[in-house]
C-alpha cells in the first residue's frame, strides 16, 4: 500500500467522507491488502453501530409484470420470453405467515412497475400484513410513483422503500435506460419518499455497462450526501434475453470493496449482502458480510414463481421453506462471528463526526452514540475470519 491510499483510508475512517476525486483514487489503488484493511475497518464500524446482529428481510417478489424497459433487467417489458405472474393478496400473506413463524420481522414487497399494483391494492396488502403481524416492518420496492402515491402507501403503514438510483451519473443513467427514464426523475422520487416519511433505500449496480471509476466515485459521493437509510449494492449480472446479454458482469471483489467504502462513509446505513453477489459466487453473501454488510434478504417467494422473477442469469433459487432458510442462514453466519437476529432491524440515526447541514437536519431524535471510527483500531488480517471457511468453492447446486 502506498502512503496516499493509507492516508485516504484514515481520512475516510475519521471524517466519514471523501471528495469524488479521493474516492476515485481509492478505487483505482485497490489491492487485496487495501481491501482487507478497508473491510476490517468497515466491520469494526458496523459492529460499533449495530453490534454483531445481522438483520433478515423476507423478500416477496409479488409481480414480474413491468411497464419499464431497463436494458439490464430480465423482467423488462420487451422480454417476451418472460412468463408473467402476479401473486394474490392471499398468497403474499401466506408467504409472510411462514416467514413470521421462522423469525422474519421485516417483509419486502418487490415487483415490477405493474399497473395492477394500484395504491388501493398495495395499501390493502400493507394493512393486512400489519394486522396479521403487529410489529412487523413492511418495505416496498415497486419503482417510480407519484408523490401522492408514496404518501398514501406510507399512510397505509409501509415503513421503508427501496428505489436504487442505479447510477448517479445522468449520461450513464441514460445509457442503461430507454428514453423517458431519467436520473432526475429517479432522484425526485427519492426526495418524495423521504418527504413522505419513509426510511429510504438507494443503491447502484457495480460493473454495469459503460461504467467508469469516476461514475462509481459519483455514486459514493451521492450516498455520502443523501445518506439513505439503506443502500443496495450488487454486481451487474447479464440476462440472456436483454440488450446487455453479451456484456461483461461486475465482480464480487469490486462490489465488496465498495460495500466497505459505503460503510465507512455512512456508518449507520443498513447494507445488504445482495443476492447478485451470490449469483456470481457461492460465498458471495459471506464476503458481503465480511466487507461491512449487515442485512440479508432471503427469498420467500413461492418456489414455483422464483424462476420467473429472473432479473439476471443465475439468480439463486431455493425451494426450502422459510424455517429452513432461517436455520441455514444462521448457520452460515455463525462462523463469521455474527448472529441472525429476530428483529425488525430499524435504521439508527447517527451523530457522526462529519455530516452535511442537510444530513444533519435529517437526523431524527433517536440519536445513538456511535464510536468514532478513528478511535477503533483497524482489524488486522490475522483477526479476520478466513474467507468462507466451511463453504465449498464449487457453485452450490440450486434446488
Ligand atoms: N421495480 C423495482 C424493482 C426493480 S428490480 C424498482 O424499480 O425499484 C431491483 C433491482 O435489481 C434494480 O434496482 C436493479 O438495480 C437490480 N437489477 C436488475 N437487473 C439487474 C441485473 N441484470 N444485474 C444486477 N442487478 C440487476
Amino acid at each position: 500500500m502506498t502512503d496516499k491510499p493509507a492516508a485516504l483510508v484514515a481520512k475516510l475512517a475519521r471524517e466519514h467522507g471523501l471528495s469524488p476525486d479521493e474516492y476515485a483514487a481509492l478505487i483505482d489503488a485497490r489491492t487485496p491488502a487495501l481491501a482487507d484493511e478497508l473491510a476490517g475497518r468497515a466491520r469494526e464500524v458496523c459492529e460499533a453501530v449495530y453490534g454483531d446482529g445481522v438483520f433478515a428481510r423476507g423478500l416477496i417478489e409479488f409481480t414480474n409484470v413491468c411497464q419499464n424497459d431497463c436494458y439490464y433487467c430480465g423482467i423488462r417489458r420487451s422480454n417476451c420470453a418472460c412468463e408473467r405472474y402476479r401473486l394474490t393478496r392471499k398468497q403474499i400473506l401466506a408467504c409472510a405467515d411462514a416467514g413470521w413463524r421462522a423469525g422474519f420481522r421485516t417483509f419486502v414487497l418487490q415487483g415490477g412497475e405493474d399497473s395492477a399494483a394500484t395504491d388501493e391494492w398495495l395499501a390493502g396488502v400493507v394493512g393486512a400484513l400489519k394486522a396479521a403481524h403487529p410489529g412487523c416492518a413492511v418495505t416496498l420496492s415497486v419503482g417510480e410513483r407519484s408523490r401522492e402515491s408514496y404518501e398514501r402507501l406510507r399512510a397505509a403503514g409501509a415503513d421503508r422503500y427501496l428505489l436504487r438510483h442505479e447510477t448517479a451519473t445522468s449520461a450513464h443513467y441514460e445509457r442503461l435506460h430507454p428514453a423517458g427514464m431519467t436520473l432526475g426523475a429517479r432522484l425526485a422520487c427519492l426526495d418524495a419518499l423521504r418527504a413522505a416519511g419513509f426510511a429510504v433505500g438507494a443503491g447502484f449496480m457495480v460493473g454495469s455497462p459503460f461504467q467508469t471509476t469516476r461514475m462509481l466515485a459519483a455514486d459514493l459521493a451521492f450516498i455520502q450526501e443523501f445518506r439513505p437509510e439503506m443502500c443496495g449494492i450488487g454486481p451487474f449480472v447479464p440476462h440472456h434475453d436483454t440488450p446487455f446479454a453479451a456484456e461483461v458482469p461486475g465482480t464480487v471483489e469490486l462490489t465488496c470493496y465498495l460495500l466497505s467504502l459505503v460503510r465507512l462513509a455512512h456508518p449507520t446505513v443498513l447494507l445488504p449482502a445482495t443476492t447478485a453477489l451470490e449469483a456470481l459466487d457461492p460465498c458471495g453473501r459471506e464476503k458481503g458480510i465480511l466487507s461491512g454488510a449487515n442485512v440479508v434478504m432471503p427469498n420467500l417467494t413461492p418456489p414455483e414463481h422464483q424462476g420467473d422473477y429472473a432479473l439476471y442469469d443465475g439468480k439463486p433459487r431455493s425451494s426450502a421453506d422459510a424455517a429452513r432458510k432461517w436455520a441455514d442462514l444462521a448457520a452460515q453466519l455463525e462462523p463469521l462471528g455474527r448472529r441472525l437476529v429476530v428483529d425488525r432491524g430499524d435504521p439508527v440515526a447517527a451523530s457522526v463526526s462529519v455530516v452535511s447541514p442537510a444530513a444533519a437536519a435529517a437526523v431524527s431524535s433517536a440519536q445513538v452514540a456511535v464510536v468514532p471510527a478513528a478511535a477503533l483500531a483497524p482489524v488486522s488480517s490475522a483477526a479476520a475470519p478466513p474467507s468462507c471457511p466451511a463453504i465449498p468453492s464449487t457453485k452450490a447446486s440450486l434446488s
